[in-house]
């Protein structure tokens, strides 16, 4: 084989974890988030793969959505910032997109529309994250507007929370305060669930929920739930092994010699880098698998290599199988989210920057 780098893309436990979305909101709808590529993990191979089970899915624009629909996924697909351009709406109809709405400019739009039929909206309530959508001011108007529009079908009232992550958030109380009183006052059915919210917050649940990360099996909460433990790591992100040497002591590694050993020491060189989307942040000590076992990374991340104090790992040759994230095909797995930690991010833009110049296989058991 040539370079060794690869993500294996587990389908049977996207499929799991969407399940399991699903049990967390029996009386809801869930929608599957797949913008971004499916944060990394391949849009179409993984709408196919939920494809029996999700009776929709959400992106981020028209052209994600296109690329679903020209691969023959056939359910209705959210998108979850509308539309960005008037023209887009046309396709949004013919192709049975579904359209969230947050600006004035684009109920008008929508009124000036030539549309084959009438389309589905989700109007956007800014309920405190101020970013998108209707203020508590503007929503009722708007939804009365849209429910007399020809060019409109179903209405739906939509949120998005900045804090369901978070074990005990005045915020999110607030938010959610703040949206079920308009959805009560319009009798709209609702969508405010992400997924902190799908997996501990069932007073958010509504007609729709829209979980993303957690299909991917990243946990999203500050602290885990037995729940939350039960989701399955989607992408293995793997590789090899291609050089090993020996080191006596205060030798540095790696560009600007930030990691020196500290006693004799044997270093891994692996074939993986910023230039594949690990990220160049990462602090010595971050771990990485190597033949199963943890090993703490020691030197900056190169673009296509990183390195590895593998001294305390003996039996490590060349060719020894290394998984930077997900399941080691033997021993513990190493979650994304641990990994994260080390890098001071989220395991969102882990997963969404792994980059096209590494090999996306699909495994289906
Ligand atoms: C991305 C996104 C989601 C999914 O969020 P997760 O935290 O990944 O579950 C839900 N709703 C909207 C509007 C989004 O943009």
């Amino acid at each position: 084989m040539a370079r060794p780098l690869t993500a294996y893309i587990d389908l049977a436990a996207l499929r799991h974890n969407y399940q399991l979305a699903c049990a967390c909101a029996p009386e809801s709808q869930t929608l599957a988030v797949m913008k971004a590529d499916a944060y990394g993990h391949g849009a179409l191979e993984c709408a196919r793969a939920l494809s029996d089970l999700a009776p929709a899915f959400a992106v981020a624009s028209i052209e994600e959505a296109d690329r679903l629909r020209n691969g023959g996924i056939t359910q209705p697909i959210a998108l979850l910032e509308g539309f960005f351009n008037a023209s887009e709406l046309p396709r949004i109809a013919e192709r049975n997109y579904w359209c969230v709405v947050h600006s004035q400019w684009q109920i008008e739009a929508l009124a000036n529309a030539s549309l084959v039929r009438p389309i589905t909206v989700w109007v956007k309530l800014d309920s405190g994250m101020h970013r998108l959508g209707f203020s508590l001011d503007e929503v009722e108007p708007t939804w009365h507007a849209l429910g007399v529009m020809e060019n409109v079908h179903q209405r739906h009232l939509m949120t998005h929370f900045a804090s369901a992550d978070l074990e005990r958030s005045p915020q999110f109380v607030e938010q959610l305060e703040k949206a079920r009183t308009v959805a009560r006052r319009l009798d709209a059915p609702v969508s405010f669930a992400n997924s902190p919210a799908t997996l501990v917050h069932s007073e958010a649940h509504g007609a729709w929920n829209r979980p993303g990360i957690m299909l991917y099996g990243a946990d999203p909460l500050e602290r885990a739930t037995k729940l939350s433990q039960q989701l399955k790591p989607v992408m293995t992100l793997e590789t090899e092994v291609i050089a090993l040497r020996t080191l006596g002591p205060g030798e540095p590694v790696g560009y600007g010699g930030r990691f020196k050993t500290a006693r004799p020491s044997r270093i891994a060189v692996i074939a993986c880098g910023y230039g594949d989307g690990y990220d160049r942040h990462a602090p010595d000590g971050t771990p990485v698998l190597v033949d199963g076992q943890r090993a703490p990374l020691a030197g900056r991340v190169s673009m296509d290599m990183m390195t590895v104090d593998v001294t305390d790992l003996p039996e490590v040759s060349v060719g020894a199988r290394v998984t930077l994230w997900g399941n080691a095909a033997t021993g513990e797995a190493l979650h994304v989210d641990d990994v994260a930690r080390h890098c001071e991010t989220i395991s969102y833009t882990l997963l969404t920057g792994v980059l096209p110049r590494v090999p996306r296989r699909y495994l289906t058991t």
